[in-house]
């Protein structure tokens, strides 16, 4: 089991913290994300299935005149799981109230928290596989009874007694990019569990239409492609790079963002064709060069690339995974002839592939 990421959602391996491609949050991404979120599902591109099994829950809760079940999604970071309680809170008309694991501390507060919401509100909780224990079992009857067991010290020993307060009926949403972390009994409680995906890059075309109307930027169809193809996957990160090549385009092309711009400006952030950067090919270099394509343990690989194991595991391998560059063996991981190709490396042509598999 490698070690825990203390934030593995920010990811804030020094390498990364910097990466224009990674799916976490940068400190700049806020006030923009904000003013881009789509409020309403019907402004909400792909993810299709999902919104479809949500707008009937919120229909059908609406009509009977309950909450929406609790709902847990998960998924990489940047793919909109937060947009979707919010998504949720608005069309539901309720409050949304937000926090996340790291951020609660102990019982009490979460108590707090519960005890404050009003009847339907959506409270929402990021990162939820990092609640410590003691605060996730403040949830368990929250959430199943609608209630919080408060203990209240009494005078002298054993004198402590319980004191039970009742909640309002309300929706806790759930967002993991850990799901196998996030522990049964609280998994058990959700109504609704629902996994996001990477966006197609026609989907994501879309939303870097839609961002580039939002901020007033001329963009054209070629300019958007070329922005979707670039990102990898999360809005977030098309949105950010939407962002990038419209100061680009500012001061080298009258603020148009066209094709032949937007293949300026990627290249010159050092995004190539695939949305790999130059951290990507620095693992790929590692794995080819250093380790002979691999298969490589998951330490060992960060280690060669000075990031964190998590960082590696969450940010970096689906998307190379995505892309046939890698494949996980028991053994760790290993590259593939198309990621040979794509360092220009040629391919050592003896049957690694086999032997890569364990097939020889
Ligand atoms: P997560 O919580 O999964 O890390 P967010 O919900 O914060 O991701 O999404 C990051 C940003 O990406 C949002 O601010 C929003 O601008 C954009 N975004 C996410 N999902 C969508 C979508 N389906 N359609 C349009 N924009 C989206």
């Amino acid at each position: 089991m490698p070690k825990a990421n203390p934030n593995p959602d920010k990811q804030d391996g020094a390498a990364t913290a910097k990466r224009l491609v990674s799916g976490g949050v940068h400190a700049d991404d806020t006030s923009l994300e904000r003013t881009l979120r789509p409020r309403a599902l019907d402004d909400y591109v792909g993810q299709t299935q999902v919104k479809e099994n949500l707008r009937i829950a919120i229909q059908a809760a609406k009509q009977r005149g309950d909450a929406l079940d609790h709902t847990l999604f998960h998924g990489p970071p940047g793919l909109g799981k937060t947009t979707l309680a919010y998504i949720i809170a608005q069309e539901m008309g309720v409050n949304v109230r937000v926090t996340s694991g790291p951020a609660i501390e102990r019982p009490g507060e979460m108590a707090s928290l519960l005890t404050v919401l009003e009847p339907h509100d959506v409270f929402f909780i990021d990162e939820v596989h990092r609640l410590s224990r003691v605060v996730e079992e403040v949830l368990y009857p929250a959430m199943e009874e609608q209630r919080v067991d408060v203990v209240v010290a009494g005078r002298g020993p054993g004198a402590a007694r319980m004191l039970r307060i009742p909640l309002k009926p309300f929706t806790l949403v759930g967002a993991t990019t850990r799901f196998s972390m996030v522990s049964a009994p609280l998994r058990d409680r959700f109504g609704s569990t629902f996994r996001l995906d990477f966006y197609t890059p026609d989907e994501l075309k879309t939303i870097v239409l839609r961002s580039a109307r939002v901020l007033g930027v001329q963009t054209d169809d070629a300019g958007a492609s070329e922005i979707a193809r670039r990102a990898r996957g999360p809005p977030r990160i098309a949105n950010r790079l939407l962002r990038r090549v419209r100061d680009y385009a500012q001061v080298k092309a009258r603020g148009v963002i066209t094709g032949p711009i937007a293949q300026d400006a990627l290249g010159a952030l050092q995004v190539d064709p695939l949305g790999l950067d130059g951290m990507d090919r620095a693992l790929l270099r590692a794995l080819v060069e250093k380790y002979d394509g691999g298969p490589v343990g998951l330490d060992t690989l960060a280690a060669a690339i000075s990031e964190e194991p998590d960082t590696v595991m969450d940010v970096y391998e689906p998307f190379l995974l995505q892309l046939g560059f890698l494949d996980r063996t028991p053994r760790g991981s290993a590259a593939t002839r198309l990621a040979y190709e794509h360092i220009g490396v040629p391919w050592p042509d003896n049957g690694k592939g086999a032997v890569q598999r364990g097939l020889l």
